[in-house]
């Protein structure tokens, strides 16, 4: 017994003198990113305290402007260059520090979604009277994303070397596209690599890709009339509607099957005894590759015009967002994963661990253990045909610039996204700890960059060659229209 404790002890001694010795061998580099880990640590509750406020804003897309004004004061007083209200869009901004080259972008987005107003509680309690919530945890992106930008800022400034930071105040990545606006606009041209992230109930950095979209909604117009005393004399907008929908839901057999088309009716008339004069569905589409996307979309608007003509009625529509699919980068993808490796995942302390498993409690068989949020998934560059089912504005800038961007779980393992438990978790310690594990992959990832051109030129070579020639001419999906300032009014 008593040689066994001996051992053990001898085994921890010779342990924590190899640790001594590792760290007395870490490179300066290495020293620097410990430093930024330690420095976003210290900043922990300042941090938590913006994505808070931003979480109790909850403002919906393109109407951000407590959310986007509170990051550029934060930037502003650390000493960035704040350009707000660009791309035409009042609630956009770019925020620079530093000159020359290597030019890092950083993505932050701050949107909330519609009718998820949820407290920061594991059982589902609403909050009356508020439209929106943080079911994509973009409280907590948009935060993350400076607190990178700032550790990024301080060590150009002590290092006094060459390069720059930018970071990108994202609008309406729900639905609005907004970023489309900005890679349209050109304000990613001079960049060499951009970083994002997104919240999400599992730590991983894969070269995923996700799926292009284009989005509408498709007004119908009748005529009015009483629906009993003279039907005759009525064309019904809400006929319209269906016809179409029911033409697009046959067509669902005779399209390629990993397709996605959603809509929701967003006017269906106000009163069964008044024959519908106006009507409008909302479609979204969805497919990997934007080509047959596109041609999917010429189907679907020729279903639009064939129920108008069949219902004696007119349709118009306007497409109010349209993005690329994300094109992956293993090398950078790669460098992620062995950052995020550096940093670790989640570490509940007791309270979080009562509040992840009565959230646990809810989710059913998605349901996981709860630990998982300190896990790391393994680095999978296979994944690079693995899809999700989402889409994301990302995938415009990806186009356009080497992009690479990594989840982390500041949602209880097993949650779903736009969720009330993904709002609720988004709005307390488990949200801000799994946004600091970010903070922190992103902002040495950086780092990395800044001292290593090598990566930066097999990144862009790897980006180049899937991009598909030089010949590659960026089109938005959405054409050349204005930001849709008030999609979600
Ligand atoms: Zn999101």
């Amino acid at each position: 017994m008593k040689k066994c404790v001996l051992l053990v002890l001898s085994m921890l001694s010779f342990a924590s003198m190899a640790q001594k010795k590792k760290a007395a061998t870490a490179s300066p580099l290495e020293a620097e990113k410990q430093a930024m880990i330690g420095n976003l640590d210290k900043r922990f509750d300042e941090y938590a305290k913006i994505s808070k406020q931003i979480w109790d804003y909850a403002e919906l897309g393109y109407m951000e402007e407590k959310s986007s004004l509170l990051l550029q004061e934060q930037l502003k007083k650390e000493g960035f260059q704040v350009q707000a209200g660009i791309a035409g869009i009042p609630t956009a901004f770019v925020a620079t520090y530093g000159s020359g080259k290597p030019v890092i972008g950083i993505l932050g987005e701050y949107d909330a979604l519609p009718g998820l107003a949820q407290e920061a509680t594991p059982e589902i309690k609403p909050i009356p009277n508020q439209k929106g919530g943080h079911g994509c945890g973009h409280n907590l992106f948009g935060t993350a994303s400076v607190a990178a930008a700032i550790e990024v800022k301080n060590w150009l400034q002590k290092s006094g070397k060459p390069g720059t930071v930018k970071i990108y105040g994202c609008p309406a990545e729900e639905g609005g596209s907004g970023k489309v606006y900005m890679v349209r606009e050109g304000y990613f041209n001079d960049v060499d690599v951009v970083l994002h992230w997104h919240p999400s109930s599992a730590n991983a950095a894969d070269a995923s890709t996700s799926l292009a979209n284009k989005n509408a909604k498709f007004r119908f117009k009748g005529i009015a009339s009483h629906a009993a005393a003279a039907p005759e004399r009525g064309r019904s907008a809400l006929d319209g509607v269906e016809s179409m929908n029911y033409m697009i839901n046959m067509m669902r057999e005779h399209i390629p099957q990993d397709t996605r088309i959603h809509y929701v009716i967003t006017k269906g008339g106000e009163a069964p005894n008044v024959v519908p004069a106006y009507a409008e569905v909302y479609y979204y589409a969805r497919h990997k590759d934007r080509a047959i996307l596109q041609s999917i979309w010429k189907r679907i608007e020729n279903a639009a015009q064939g129920a108008a003509l069949g219902t004696g009625t007119k349709v118009e529509w306007e497409v109010l967002g349209g993005v690329y699919n994300l094109l992956p980068n293993v090398t950078l993808a790669t460098l992620v994963h062995q950052n995020m490796q550096k940093v670790g995942g989640v570490i509940y302390n007791e309270e979080e661990k009562k509040f992840a498993e009565k959230i646990a409690e809810t989710l059913g068989e998605q349901k996981q253990d709860i630990n998982n949020a300190a896990k790391i998934k393994n680095f999978n560059d296979a994944s690079e045909s693995a899809t999700s089912g989402g889409s994301t504005d990302v995938g415009d800038v990806s186009w356009v610039v080497p992009t690479v961007g990594l989840g982390t779980a500041t949602w209880v393992p097993g949650s779903s996204a736009h969720s009330w438990q993904s709002t609720a978790a988004s709005g307390m310690s488990i949200g801000q700890k799994g946004m600091i594990v970010a903070a922190k992959t992103l902002a040495i990832t950086a780092l990395d960059l800044m001292n290593d051109q090598a990566t930066i030129d097999k990144a862009k070579a790897e980006w180049l060659e899937k991009r598909g020639g030089a010949d590659f001419k960026y089109e938005a999906l959405l054409g050349d229209r204005k930001p849709a300032l008030d999609y979600r009014k």
